[in-house]
């Protein structure tokens, strides 16, 4: 939506909280105090964002359990940032939001940015991906800088790069067919970890179906799946010593690309991102991505935001 949309949508603040009143409760309206559903609610004229419950008599707030509970702000600033998040290609910063919208601190704007990202965190695509599926991993965090990811051996003299860096590692899958990706920031495990066969195999076990073909590069943590496994995955395996693709659909060069974009963000627009909040840039960059060209995708992030 552009601004003016979004002004002939909204006209006023009342206008937002029915949207995200009707949003919330499109299947009845519960409760929270009695549990009693309700097809029809009364709502509190000094303060639209009152319901009252004539089993109970008690009111509530209809904001309940929603990224919008605790807000002072005008709810119509909300449904705009979720608005430009949505419709902005690259991502929004805390910094362009504060001057977009006039915002008096830096500080709500970034707490706003994050709430609304916490609602963009994938909690649906459990084995949904299936037939062929790329899986890779990347690190993202500290100065950009060339990328060499296979060198295991590095010179102790010169800078650690990839596996072995103090960088963050993402592990992202990408199924051919739809161009969806999954992507999991893969923090230490109880041995002090990361990237262990385990914690690879989770992640795909997580979003693929059974019998699903994976390809991956020649990493030795993929070799899990050369056994028989559960879930039965078939592992394609790409040489990059060799070539990046050859011409036979055995190479990782769509999650590739996906890494490359997800790093211009971070270090153009977010300049950098730290570990405690890498994995709600990633979930934002794959939902904009898995949710690219959708009609109702404002709608459905609004629909995230209050669950
Ligand atoms: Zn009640």
């Amino acid at each position: 939506m552009t601004y003016f949309e979004f002004t002939k949508r909204f006209p006023d603040e009342n206008s937002a909280i029915d949207f995200i009143v009707a949003v919330k409760y499109k299947d009845g309206y519960v409760c929270p105090k009695c549990g009693c559903v309700h097809d029809k609610i009364y709502r509190q004229n000094y303060d639209r964002r009152k319901l009252y419950c004539d089993n109970c008599k008690s009111e509530f707030s209809a904001l309940k359990g929603t990224i919008f509970e605790n807000t002072h702000l005008d709810l119509r600033m909300w449904l705009y940032a979720i608005n430009l998040v949505n419709v902005s290609r690259k991502g929004i910063s805390a910094m362009q939001l504060q001057r977009e919208m006039g915002m008096g601190s830096y500080r709500s704007a970034w707490r706003m940015l994050h709430q609304i990202r916490k609602a963009m965190e994938n909690k649906e695509c459990k084995e949904t991906f299936e037939a062929i599926v790329e899986i890779d991993e990347t690190y993202v965090g500290g100065k950009p800088r060339k990328e060499n990811r296979h060198d295991d051996k590095d010179d102790g003299n010169k800078p650690k790069r990839g596996r072995g860096t103090s960088k963050t590692p993402v592990i992202g899958v990408k199924e051919r067919n739809t161009g969806k990706v999954h992507a999991v920031v893969a923090n230490y495990n109880d041995e002090g970890k990361q990237l262990s066969r385990k914690q690879l195999f989770a992640v795909f076990k997580k979003v693929c179906k059974p019998n699903t073909m994976v390809v991956t590069d020649q990493f030795s943590g993929y070799n899990i799946l050369d056994k028989k496994n559960k879930g039965n995955f078939v592992r394609l395996k790409i040489d990059h010593t060799v070539a990046f693709s050859l011409g036979d659909g055995i190479h990782t060069n769509e999650i590739e690309s996906f890494w490359a974009v997800l790093k211009r963000r971070v270090y153009g627009i977010f300049h950098n991102v730290s570990v405690k909040y890498m994995q709600r840039y990633v979930d934002e960059f794959c939902f904009r991505l898995n949710h690219r060209g959708e009609e109702e995708a404002f709608r459905n992030l609004v629909e995230l935001a209050v669950k």
